[in-house]
């Protein structure tokens, strides 16, 4: 497979843009060699800039879960351009939009719109410490929550994969703000909890996690961090700006049945466009200005074509619940395919997954927590993920990260995914 021209582009890049991407995850750091420069892509194909062809597997992290130039909402966006596309005022979309997502998400009372994840979740932790007038929050080691500067401790993915858990530039009064508990360990909760009596206002997860590779929440976590929550009147927040409008109409929350008092949304809800949100109990909401005295604004919130975008995308999703079954089909098939094929080669290695998100460990250990993940072989990871890559399937580049699929994938595809697994494994073992 010839990359001559990504390689070209990546070596300009580096001189013009730090470490030559605009987001550390897209560097192939953690696997070797140099990323590939992306052309287009269409379906379930990406191609390359030597028009190379790659199955997908990410999606654009996550937003493209109908495949890629989805015709309806590329319509969408069109209808937007001859009447401009940004004002810095009110627009009847985003009414429509709040209307939708609190429709999709029985949590949601109140939303306010953003551009990206971190802008959502730095935006809720904000509202949850105004309203509960207090400084601390718990998160989760190995949680991802965008890059603010309090969520950079132990924060999973991006920042395990370049060895840097904490950030520079990061100051030690925030550090001291943001306590770590474990995942899948309530203990760890209770006792910051007992320790820090009247001083937390959040407890931030992804209730699925995602960015240490794909982590569940054991039977009782969830619940039980909601009943820490009510006894100490701790807003609880639920990071779903991977899994919203993913893993259900409503996401983990309505998947796995229980509420949280504060959601963040991101990567679907624009339909590939910059679109972010967080919402939730209305008197928490109102604390945001101008109806409140927490203070957050935008320039481009609630763009109109990023809201067209997010509107076809979120209605599509709403109106057609079958799409969430076929979501389950297509990881099941995967996900059963990779395990007949490790179990007939001798190997055990960990496979976790829910509806159309999984993460292949390559470890035989169970992987519940940030402390397990890194068990994991991740030299073989890389020379696995590079031999996928000349197979024709693009996967994401760290062990630390889940694979997202599209219903654009057929079964012709899912069985070259296999056939690429099986091979590369013989290749690399
Ligand atoms: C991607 C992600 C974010 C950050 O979103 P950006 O749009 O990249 O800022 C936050 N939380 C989770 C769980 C994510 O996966």
């Amino acid at each position: 497979m010839n990359h001559s021209i990504s390689k070209e582009l990546f070596e300009k890049a580096q001189k013009l843009i730090p470490g030559g991407v605009n987001s550390p995850v897209r560097a192939f750091k953690a696997v070797g060699g140099n990323p590939i420069f992306i052309k287009k892509a269409k379906g379930a194909h990406i191609y390359d800039e030597n028009d190379n062809q790659y199955i997908e597997l990410i999606n654009s992290w996550g937003p493209m879960i109908l495949g890629h130039a989805n015709e309806m909402i590329a319509e969408a966006m069109q209808k937007v351009l001859a009447d401009s596309w940004s004002f810095g005022a009110p627009t009847r979309r985003e009414v429509e939009m709040a209307e939708l997502i609190i429709e999709m998400m029985p949590s949601i009372e109140k939303v306010r719109l953003v551009n990206s994840g971190t802008e959502a979740c730095l935006s809720a932790v904000r509202a949850a410490r105004g309203y509960t007038q207090r400084e601390k929050i718990i998160k989760f080691s190995g949680c991802y929550h965008g890059h603010a500067d309090s969520f950079l401790i132990a924060a999973g993915s991006g920042a395990v994969t370049f060895g840097t858990p904490d950030s520079l530039g990061v100051t030690q009064g925030v550090a001291n703000d943001t306590l770590i508990a474990n995942y899948n360990d309530l203990n760890s909760v209770q006792t910051l909890v007992d320790a820090n009596e009247n001083k937390i206002a959040a407890i931030i997860i992804e209730p699925v996690a995602g960015n240490m590779g794909l982590v569940l929440p054991e039977k009782d976590f969830l619940e039980g961090l909601r009943n820490i929550c009510d006894k100490n009147n701790i807003v609880l927040i639920f990071d779903e700006v991977m899994t919203g409008f993913r893993l259900a109409k409503g996401g983990v929350q309505e998947r796995f049945g229980v509420k949280a008092d504060l959601t963040t949304l991101g990567k679907i809800i624009g339909g590939g466009l910059p679109v972010g949100a967080y919402g939730g109990k209305t008197e928490i909401m109102n604390c945001i200005a101008p109806a409140g005295k927490v203070y957050q604004a935008g320039t481009l919130s609630g763009n109109p074509l990023a809201m067209s975008a997010g509107l076809a995308m979120l209605n599509y999703l709403n109106s057609t619940p079958e799409v969430y079954q076929k979501l389950e089909n297509i990881g099941e098939k995967i996900t059963s395919g990779i395990q007949k094929i490790n179990q007939k080669m001798g190997l055990s290695y960990t496979l976790n997954a829910v509806g159309s998100m999984f993460t292949l460990f390559f470890t035989t250990q169970k992987v519940f927590d940030f402390g397990s993940a890194l068990q994991c072989d991740l030299a073989l990871f890389g020379k696995y993920f590079q031999s996928m890559l000349k197979k024709g399937v693009y996967l994401a580049p760290s062990q630390f990260e889940s694979l997202f699929l599209s219903t654009a994938l057929s079964d012709e595809n899912i069985a070259q995914i296999l056939d690429a697994h099986e091979r590369s494994l013989k290749e690399i073992l």
